[in-house]
């Protein structure tokens, strides 16, 4: 009797059957919506270094725990920025009464001096654009303009202009400059994200302007001078570096312990709203895929491993600390949950040649997702120092037309983000990830990039 059990057992727990046992425990028995409240709402912002950062450390632990999971820390030194005070108005034209201007501060952006700063305004399209200004710009406030039209992609084009604009500016001797929101749409709120000031260029105050208000000053430009008054009262935290942590859980492997799958997603969020969507949702996803795997009467062939990363938005110390501490093991593939939660689109692949075919092999029990055709991509911020080691990288690649709305904004809340999607990416992604633990074949490894690895902290000397 207790053998017929037995053996009954081990056939429903025989590995054709995980994937199904894996959505059913996501989306019947699923924690998704209930785990993001936690984190949005009971938590909410967790820029890197502020309590809210250090409460999601704990969070996660315990989260993982009652998943019947045992979570370590691994140690991240973090950059600590904090945003104070700010407002910027129209000087010039002179309005009939005071007139604001929707900013807000830029990670890593310097503080103004007391009493704030009034300067004229210069406007510019790109990179090149700012230093053809040359002297012109010394003195100045540039202007930084583009036209982000759509998500991902308008994004890539324009964030060079967020992230090295205002060291560009601070280069030509400008006092301040200024960034249009990088999104889709716009009530006139602005955007913030990193900016980056190489070492040897001191910061100077950088601000994200509203869509709405970059649009004003470019109207007001063609019709002469124009001057701004800013008023920042950011800078570096005393302390400017503090101790952090990345979350780690993982369900070890049953033939091949030593061979690592791994799922990333970051903990740390923007300090204007709650990241539910930037990265709760990715975060979410990755914890319960990893529920669900622990959930299984028998565990895959390799370990699976989730990575709740520190310091994804303001300097990537998350990413680089990882890669350096586990440099020594095999990973044999790394998927990043960091784009909201969309509906699952396909699953992008970074890999040598042949790894798109096994994908595509591998991804057949996902064909309930409607996934396109498996293609050539993939990657993360946080698993980015990975490459360097030649693992191959896996996106579940999700609809990201919406992304961009709400990203580093403050209405990246808890409502944006549809529960019915988020339960069914971390679904995708746990398929993923048991398709990628027990296959008998691993991804080609691909050709680590020629350029250096990025080891230090975005925006400090
Ligand atoms: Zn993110």
């Amino acid at each position: 009797m207790l053998l017929v059990a037995l053996a009954a057992l081990t056939l429903a727990a025989s590995p054709p059957e995980a994937p199904a046992r894996l959505v059913g425990t996501i989306l019947v028995e699923g924690r998704s919506q209930a785990r993001l409240a936690e984190l949005a709402d009971l938590i909410g912002p967790r820029l890197s270094g502020s309590p809210g950062a250090a409460a999601a450390v704990q969070w996660a632990q315990a989260s993982f725990r009652q998943d019947g999971l045992a979570p370590w820390t691994e140690p991240v030194r973090v950059p600590r920025w904090v945003r104070g005070a700010e407002r910027a108005s129209l000087a010039v034209p002179a309005p009939p009464q005071p007139r604001s201007l929707a900013i807000t501060a830029l990670g890593n952006s310097a503080g103004t001096p007391p009493g704030g700063l009034t300067a004229e305004v210069l406007e510019v399209d790109s990179l090149e654009a700012a230093r053809a200004l040359g002297p012109r710009a010394a003195g100045k406030v540039l202007l930084f303009q583009h036209h982000m039209a759509e998500g991902l992609g308008g994004y890539g084009e324009s964030v060079a202009l967020r992230t090295r604009g205002p060291a560009e500016a601070a280069r030509l001797g400008a006092v301040a400059a200024l960034v249009r929101s990088l999104a889709t749409a716009s009530l006139r709120s602005p955007h913030t994200g990193t900016t980056t000031f190489p070492p040897g260029v001191a910061p100077i105050p950088a601000a994200a302007v509203s869509v709405e208000d970059a649009e004003l000053l470019h109207r007001l430009l063609r019709r002469g001078p124009v001057k701004v008054h800013l008023e920042l009262e950011c800078g570096p935290g005393s302390p400017a570096e503090v101790d952090s942590a990345n979350v780690v859980a993982e369900v070890r492997g049953r033939e091949r312990p030593q061979e690592v799958v791994l799922l990333g997603a970051h903990l740390d969020s923007w300090d204007l709203a709650d990241g539910a969507v930037d990265d709760g949702a990715g975060v979410v996803m990755v914890m319960e895929a990893l529920r669900a795997l622990q959930a299984l009467p028998v565990a895959p062939r390799r370990t699976v491993r989730v990575v709740l990363f520190m310091n994804e938005e303001n300097g990537l110390q998350g990413g680089v600390a990882y890669a350096e501490r586990h440099a020594g093991e095999v990973h044999v593939a790394a998927l990043e949950a960091d784009s909201g939660a969309g509906r699952a689109l396909a699953v992008e692949v970074g890999a040598a040649d042949g790894g798109t075919e096994l994908m595509a092999r591998l991804t057949a029990p996902l064909q309930w997702l409607g996934l396109g055709p498996v293609s050539a991509g993939g990657g993360g911020a946080d698993t980015s120092p990975l490459k360097y080691q030649g693992v191959p990288m896996v996106t579940l690649k999700l609809d990201t037309s919406r992304y961009f709305d709400w990203h580093h904004s403050a209405a990246d809340t808890f409502d944006k983000v549809e529960g019915r999607e988020l339960a069914l990416d971390a679904a995708g992604i746990a398929v993923l990830a048991w398709q990628l633990a027990e296959s008998p074949e691993v991804l080609p490894r691909p050709e680590p990039p020629a350029e250096a690895p990025r080891s230090r902290p975005a925006g400090r000397p």
